[in-house]
């Protein structure tokens, strides 16, 4: 299985995400591909019915970890779930770094992810501020650590994105990472992840992705897919990127 996550983040408005899906609704995928589009939660169920007869899903790019009740503004996982989204993004870095969330809220977001039957996508990666003091294994070792420290999984009910934060455009620098370097990255991460678990952890790579490089990251051995920002929400570079990863 080979998966294509689209994250609109706050690209988008309402009705050019609507547009944008009813276009995708037109495009072919084949069965060994799972795209997934994460829109905003405003335009989730707008986008998801534009999809509905497609293989192409909708997931949400946040979670909050608290359950239902009183808490303003907040989208619990089972709200989420209610709603049809399969996915979770978790712990993206733009919520790590511009929003201050910690590895331990991000761990109560992946344990309301499970706990509701949604399928967490826990990014993880390392700063440029990492590299530069080579603390790369580090951050990521600590990161996996507080994901997965203590958790029972079975196969597929989890997806790790290693994200190196300076890859992603625009918040990082937007330089897609040497698909050798974040082959060498996913192995290691594969490493530490079975210290925790014998269960399949599929692992994807995001920064900077697009339909002229997504090939060199989908054929490294420990690379099951992509996590895809900009690239993905414009009808042209999306087409392309579905075309190229279902040609895989
Ligand atoms: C992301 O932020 O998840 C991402 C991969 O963004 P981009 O593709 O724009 O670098």
């Amino acid at each position: 299985m080979t998966y294509l996550f689209a994250n609109w983040k706050m690209y988008l408005h309402h009705q050019e995400a609507l547009a944008l899906a009813q276009q995708l609704a037109h495009t072919t995928s084949s069965a060994d591909t799972t795209i997934t589009i994460f829109p905003t939660a405003l335009s989730f169920l707008s986008v998801q019915e534009a999809l509905a007869t497609t293989n192409i899903s909708c997931g949400v790019q946040n979670i909050s970890w608290t359950p239902q009740g009183a808490y303003t503004g907040a989208l619990s996982a089972h709200l989420a779930k209610d709603v049809g989204a399969r996915y979770a993004l978790v712990g993206h870095s733009e919520r790590r770094y511009i929003f201050g969330e910690s590895d331990s809220d991000v761990r109560k977001k992946i344990d309301a992810a499970l706990e509701s039957g949604m399928i967490p996508v826990v990014c993880i990666g390392e700063t440029q501020e990492d590299v530069e003091a080579g603390k790369t294994a580090y951050r990521l070792k600590k990161q996996l650590m507080m994901a997965f420290e203590g958790l029972m999984l079975s196969d597929n009910q989890l997806i790790v994105a290693y994200e190196p934060v300076w890859a992603i455009s625009q918040s990082g620098k937007g330089i897609a990472c040497d698909p050798l370097q974040a082959e060498e990255q996913h192995a290691f991460i594969a490493e530490e992840i079975k210290r925790y678990t014998t269960a399949q952890v599929p692992l994807i790579y995001g920064g900077s992705v697009t339909a002229d490089n997504v090939l060199s990251y989908i054929s490294c051995h420990h690379i099951d897919g992509v996590l895809v920002g900009s690239a993905s929400t414009r009808l042209e570079s999306m087409s392309a990127l579905i075309q190229a990863v279902t040609s895989k």
